[in-house]
């Protein structure tokens, strides 16, 4: 098969390429990986940690590789660079993690409903765990299930986006530094079709991205009754209440929309502001927005870079468009650039928008900002909630009990009080659910996020005289 030409976001032009994988390379490594699986399994958690903790140093001596990388696939973000530490971060906390989570699922003890039963359990990991990432956090969003995936045992098979390959080929530099751990986790390279064959072949599948493809995810793990995970797109509102500290709301309001040029699950996509602060609120956000650089120089200056996948302009200026049609007024921004073959787009707000405009609707993934006014909390907490997805939510508001009041009625796994943008705050800890179109399965964060491939078996011991057929007091004689 051909080479796919891999575009440089900085560029507009092709300066990589790769093969995409053939349905017998996919079947051929998932088969080479199953094979490797029981070992990896039969190590149990200790022996995991041991090799993960070699891998570890692989990725501490290449974090820096790994980071420039990923700025190549994506053009250059905030957390570009940091990337390669991101992996340290997370694979240094499943080496802690993972013993305690698998000691909480172990059970020994005696039936309370038949007291000669001796009930122990055993966890067992699905062999084979199929991950399928997209473009726009290209390592991390690969590595957020695969590393506990593996640390629970499987093997791991996965399928980066084409648009941003770069940062992965690099990334298994590390993982071929050490035999025991290349064994189970391998990936392959190509589109769609690379992804449906990767479904073709895994025991469980954890797919991030786009609300369409999920779909076709889904329906094809549902043909073969396997389970999957999916975390799809956001539409995250951000509310504003009469109370709230102005300068803390923009603030807050424009990182969290504008950050990585708004290509992140979870930005903020669009603000309801009270309609008394409304219009002092939108002129220090423009005042703000105007002091936002573009990284066209240098991807490590200015603040926000060009879009990682140049087409996912156009989806940003449509749904610019079609707002201005429908009676919206651009602040500022508003004109995708081309500069030297890069495609940016400086923040954009947007006032006098409604619900019937497909930037309050549908997910936008650019640095746009639309701002309606509301009239009373009800009236907030309804627009908000009037949405098919449900990632995350932000409520800033003069206390943080006001805040938490309305958080808790928003319809999303994630809420964000008194800023934008918490979600690294959840690592570890607590994971949470999407609601709505934004996703399903269990969390990802969390030692849930572990538990999501393992299946539980109970082992049930007769420890005293078994039951004759004759002695039918258990089915209720003489009661
Ligand atoms: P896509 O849904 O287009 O693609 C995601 C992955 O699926 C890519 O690897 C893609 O391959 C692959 N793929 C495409 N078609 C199929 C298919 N028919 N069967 C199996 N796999 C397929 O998403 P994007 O890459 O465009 O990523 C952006 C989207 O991801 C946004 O909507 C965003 O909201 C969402 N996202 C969600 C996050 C979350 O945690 N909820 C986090 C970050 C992003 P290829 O790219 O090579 O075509």
């Amino acid at each position: 098969m051909g080479k796919l030409e891999v575009i440089n976001p900085r560029t507009g032009q092709a300066d990589h390429a790769i093969v995409p994988a053939t349905r017998e390379d996919v079947a051929a490594k998932a088969s080479a990986l199953r094979a490797a699986q029981p070992a990896w399994e039969a190590m149990g958690v200790g022996g995991r940690c041991g090799v993960m903790a070699r891998w570890l140093q692989a990725v501490k001596a290449r974090a820096a590789d790994i980071g420039e990388a990923d700025a190549h696939d994506t053009g250059g973000c905030h957390t570009s660079y940091l990337q390669g530490f991101i992996t340290m971060g997370n694979v240094g906390g499943w080496l802690e993690d993972a013993p305690r989570a698998f000691a909480a699922l172990e059970y020994d003890a005696m039936s309370p409903s038949m007291p000669t039963v001796r009930v122990q359990s055993q966890v067992v990991a699905y062999p084979l765990v199929g991950v399928i990432s997209p473009w726009n956090a290209p390592l991390m969003l690969a590595l957020l299930d695969a590393v506990p995936a593996l640390f629970a045992g499987c093997a791991v098979l996965l399928k980066p986006s084409e648009i941003t390959p770069r940062v992965i080929e690099v990334l298994f530099e590390t993982v071929r530094e050490v035999p025991e751990l290349a064994a189970v986790f391998d990936y392959v390279t190509g589109a769609g079709d690379v992804g449906q064959a990767v479904i073709g072949e895994a025991d469980t599948i954890c797919f991030t991205g786009s609300v369409p493809t999920g779909r076709k995810v889904a329906v094809a793990c549902a043909e073969r009754l396997i389970p999957c995970h999916l975390e799809l797109g956001g539409k995250d509102p951000c509310i504003v209440t009469e109370t709230a500290d102005l300068e803390r709301a923009a603030t807050a309001v424009l990182r969290g929309a504008v950050y990585a040029t708004g290509q992140v699950c979870y930005s903020v996509e669009r603000v309801y502001v009270h309609q008394v602060i409304h219009d002092a609120f939108v002129e220090k956000l423009v005042a703000k927005a105007a002091e936002v650089r573009l990284n066209t120089d240098n991807p490590r200056a200015g603040h926000i870079g060009p879009f990682t996948h140049g087409p996912q302009a156009d989806i940003v200026a449509a749904h610019i468009a079609d707002a201005v049609a429908k009676g919206a007024k651009v602040e500022c921004g508003g004109a995708v650039e081309e500069i030297d073959g890069g495609r940016y787009l400086r923040p954009t707000v947007l006032t006098g928008v409604t619900h019937d405009m497909a930037i309050m609707q549908d997910e936008t993934f650019g640095p746009t900002i639309p701002v309606m006014a509301y009239a009373d909390t009800e009236d907030a907490i309804r627009l908000a909630n009037d949405t098919q997805f449900g990632l995350t939510a932000s409520v800033i508001a003069g206390t943080a009990e006001e805040a938490e009041a309305i958080g808790r009625r928003l319809n999303a796994g994630g809420i964000f009080l008194q800023d934008t943008f918490l979600t690294f705050a959840k690592m570890r800890t607590f994971g949470s659910d999407s609601f709505g179109w934004s996703g399903h399965g269990a969390p990802r964060i969390g030692p849930e996020s572990l538990r999501r491939f393992l299946r539980r078996k109970s082992l049930l011991t007769q420890t005293g005289a078994v039951a004759d057929i004759r002695d039918d007091h258990h089915l209720g004689k003489g009661a």
